[in-house]
């Protein structure tokens, strides 16, 4: 097996960022699912169907010329700061460049116990496992900044959570795995100058054009700023819920990372709560972009010391790129929302249209992908019912006072239904990654059938594409379904 050529980077900040520390070997190992596109990105075609790489995928053995690696990191969590935290069971195996010259790490997920365990067993279950899998590539099929998964490793070794599962090893990459919290661990412990190192790693690997500039901590946490209010934009465009807003779990890149108790809309309710544990509904889908705008402040605090040397003067510097937030937010869903409608450009009162459509949505607790995707069949001249609209929202006499306004507003940019149609369905996806899914396809693969999971990953590549003979997994989820619950446990 040969593989790509090591660029330890992170790895040569060396300790106290992170510490050196080997996989835990899992027996029996199998490769239940490789990622064969992201494999021939990276270079490493020619290896994955041998032997060595399922090991390798496994944790059973190291890449040649890296010891793995786990790093420290702090957070809020709902709200709390918690001083230590780090990579309890992501172990850091390799950094590489794929094939466009782009830096790569790669990680495993529940590869054995590290010093950031705290009392936790290292371990990930296969069914938590299968659905960072399939999200995350979901999400990237979706054209969503994302963390990406390469393979998808079980063995028969229990993990002990509510019951006794199995155990299984997520492979996943990206440019950095840097978080929020891994600027708060040093500026809460006080050893501010560790910040530096830190940052300029990143963005002499990323963020190239600020290289070396005298600035270039405000214009890379500008950038982040931006990246994480496009990226909650993103989300809340295809009903996307994260469920542990955390900023333990919030990328230095903008990335969506680590997949818990994520959900997707079905029937539509703004205050959705996506995650059992989450009492007090301070993650709800409306309360997304808030969080993302307060989690950034926290990001811009624990970064004060690398604005100016003078407190007062780091507040000065940093409050301006707080306040960029909503307006970067607010331009990029505005963008979303009409795009979503078939809108070429942005006019006043699309706002109202939006909002309308939205309650009109809320009101009828309407499935929120198809009713999306269904929009697409209005017709701007024609009155009467749009094809598969009606079955969607129940609220007819509100659907009916709203769809004139829409038809107005489509007549006056000449909109030409065909040409609009083809415009919406590449924005309002047809296919999502729906609890009862993933859930059904967790269940086979418990039974050791693997060909849900293959089916759900081929299927979401192409999230936005008509795929007749897949049809059914576009329905609302049966009622049986719609109790299925998501905790943290995984
Ligand atoms: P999460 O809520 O999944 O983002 O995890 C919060 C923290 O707990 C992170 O530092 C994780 O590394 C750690 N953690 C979660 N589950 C485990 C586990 N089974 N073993 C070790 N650490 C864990
Ligand atoms: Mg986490």
């Amino acid at each position: 097996m040969i593989l790509p050529a090591i660029t330890p980077r992170f790895a040569a900040l060396g300790e106290p960022y992170s510490t050196a520390i080997p996989a835990r070997p899992l027996p029996a190992p199998s490769l239940l699912h490789v990622n064969a596109a992201l494999a021939d990105q990276l270079g490493l075609s020619p290896s994955i169907a041998s032997p060595e790489f399922i090991a390798l995928m496994a944790g059973n053995t190291a890449w040649p010329g890296y010891e793995s690696r786990a790093s420290v990191y702090a957070g809020h969590q709902f709200g709390q700061f918690v001083p230590q935290l780090g990579d309890g069971r992501a172990l850091l195996i390799a950094e590489i460049d794929d094939r466009n010259g782009q830096p790569q790490e790669v990680q495993l997920k529940g590869a054995g116990p590290t010093p950031y365990s705290r009392h936790a067993d290292g371990r990930a279950v296969l069914r938590s496992s299968i659905r960072e899998y399939l999200c995350s590539e979901a999400m990237h099929g979706l054209g969503i900044p994302t963390t990406r998964a390469l393979a998808l490793v079980g063995s028969p070794q229990p993990v002990r959570r509510e019951t006794v599962e199995t155990a299984a090893v997520v492979c996943r990459v990206a440019p950095s795995f840097l978080r929020f919290g891994h600027f708060e661990f040093w500026y809460y412990r006080g050893e501010t100058e560790r910040l530096k190192p830190l940052a300029d790693l990143l963005i002499d690997q990323h963020f190239p054009e600020f290289t070396g500039k005298p600035d270039r901590h405000a214009l890379w946490l500008t950038e982040v700023v931006r990246r994480t209010a496009v990226l909650m934009a993103h989300w809340q465009a295809v009903g996307f819920c994260h469920g542990v807003m955390n900023t333990d779990n919030f990328s230095a890149l903008g990335l969506t990372i680590d997949y818990g108790p994520f959900g997707f809309l079905d029937a539509f309710d703004s205050h959705h709560i996506c995650n059992h544990s989450d009492d007090s509904g301070r993650y709800a889908w409306d309360r997304q972009p808030v969080i993302g705008h307060w989690n950034a402040t926290k990001l811009l605090q624990a970064c004060l010391p690398l604005l100016a040397d003078e407190p007062k003067a780091a507040v000065e510097r940093a409050q301006p790129i707080a306040d960029s937030y909503p307006d970067a937010y607010g331009k990029a869903m505005l963008k979303q929302w009409t795009a979503k409608l078939g809108l070429r450009e942005v006019r006043d009162g699309d706002e109202t249209l939006i909002n309308g459509w939205l309650n009109l949505m809320q009101s009828s607790r309407a499935d929120f992908t198809r009713s999306w995707r269904h929009l697409s069949r209005v017709k701007a001249n024609e009155d009467g019912p749009a094809h598969g609209l009606r079955d969607e929202i129940l609220d007819l006499v509100a659907l009916d006072a709203w769809i004139p306004d829409y038809r107005s507003r489509l007549r006056a940019e000449q909109s030409e239904d065909a040409e609009r149609a083809v415009r919406m369905n590449a924005v309002n996806p047809k296919y999502v990654l729906r609890n009862h899914l993933a859930q059904r396809s967790i269940e086979r693969a418990e039974a050791g059938d693997l060909s849900e999971v293959a089916t759900l990953f081929e299927l979401l590549q192409r999230p936005f594409d008509e795929q007749p003979a897949f049809e059914a997994y576009a329905a609302e989820p049966p009622p049986e379904a719609r109790m299925i619950e998501v905790s943290c446990s995984s």
